[in-house]
């Protein structure tokens, strides 16, 4: 049985080029590694699972790549090779010039103190020492002082990465002496082509469908998203949309696409038979009712101006957000702004009714009705 966690360890990027979702953070810091004009300290910040900590070690190879160091023009390609002896070892955390430091785990205080002493000795093994600071907020005032006279004057051969989920918390005369990143949360269209790539490679069958409920199941995350797929391949050989709607009580967009359908159609029945369906598989409806106020709520939006549909771009994929705009033609604002009333009403109801289905079931009923 492998970890929870191996898919992620196995398939994390390894280049600039392979990140997926931070294009700018890319382009950037290829650009330096490029021009050889990588600075003394970066301040890594965004939601967790966006890649930080992963982008950080990619540019401790890119500051200790031998190739780089010895062939000016794979230098000038701003990616390390992945290959020589120190990229492999910054991958096993075997080089000791890089060092990295988890603050979540014991504020790092003397971790701090050590860093401040360790940094100013030449490097052991190649041209930069690399202090990675994960979870930085978390580290105390004392901390920050001492990090704060190795900022003020960093040693020539010296490199710190902060990465922290709330930069916020951080003050503000560290992160002035920082070249700040923020790494944005990836779009559902490039969750879905990420785990596709690990799907493939790791010969997990698994449907477009099944896919696109692991990344919306995910919150945003990319450790998140291949945990899960690495949870549902636990369960069987192939991996299907009504299995892991029962995993992970999180109910398919295409079940949610076929409810609004129903609804907006007037077609009680077929609503009233996805709601049962739902129940006898062991979807969460609580969940059901829940997205189909979003699918409900945008579908309005974007009767009220076509344009507003552009916003839904990292929430959905291509083709979900295309059937939401066929969704949304086929309502009247008026008609869409009911329906959203009115579901959002029913899930209210249902999330203090003793049985929770009774207050969908008769809001399909009522909607259904309504002549509008
Ligand atoms: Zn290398």
């Amino acid at each position: 049985m492998r970890l929870m966690a191996s898919l992620y360890r196995t398939h994390r990027p390894k280049t600039l080029a392979n990140l997926i979702g931070q294009d700018q953070v890319a382009a950037t810091l290829r650009n330096a590694a490029a021009s050889g004009r990588i600075g003394h300290a970066y301040l890594f910040s965004g939601p967790r699972g966006t890649g930080k900590t992963t982008t950080a070690r990619i540019l401790a190879k890119l500051l200790v790549c031998r190739k780089r160091e010895e062939d000016a023009k794979f230098a000038a390609e701003g990616e390390a090779c992945n290959d020589c002896d120190r990229c492999v070892a910054v991958d096993s955390g075997a080089l000791l010039d890089v060092v990295e430091i988890d603050a979540a785990s014991n504020r790092g205080i003397d971790e701090i103190r050590e860093l401040r002493e360790r940094i100013r000795a030449v490097p052991t093994q190649g041209p930069k020492k690399v202090y990675i600071i994960d979870e930085a907020h978390m580290l105390t005032t004392p901390a920050w002082n001492a990090l704060l006279k190795t900022l003020e004057e960093p040693p020539a051969h010296g490199v710190i990465i902060l990465a922290t989920t709330d930069a916020e918390k951080l003050p503000a005369t560290i992160t002035s002496r920082t070249q700040r990143f923020s790494f944005r949360r990836p779009g559902k269209a490039d969750l879905v082509a990420k785990l596709a790539g690990i799907a493939e490679a790791e010969g997990i069958q698994i449907d477009e469908d099944a896919l696109e409920l692991v990344a919306a199941a995910s919150g945003g995350s990319f450790r998140d998203a291949e945990s899960l797929l690495e949870q549902a391949r636990g369960a069987g050989a192939t991996i299907t949309v009504t299995h892991l709607e029962q995993l992970f009580g999180r109910v398919s967009s295409t079940r949610v696409h076929a409810l609004a359908d129903a609804i907006a159609k007037n077609d009680a029945g077929a609503a009233l038979t996805i709601l049962n369906e739902s129940e006898v598989a062991g979807a969460s409806i609580s969940d059901l009712a829940k997205q189909l106020v979003h699918y409900l709520r945008r579908a309005t939006a974007i009767t009220a101006d076509a344009s507003v549909a552009e916003l839904y771009r990292d929430a959905l994929t291509a083709d979900e957000l295309e059937t939401l705009k066929g969704f949304s033609s086929s309502l009247t604002p008026e008609r869409g702004i009911y329906l959203t009333r009115t579901f959002l009403e029913a899930y209210r109801e249902l999330r203090t009714s003793p049985l929770e289905s009774v207050p969908l079931e008769i809001a399909i009923v009522e909607a259904t009705r309504e002549l509008k």
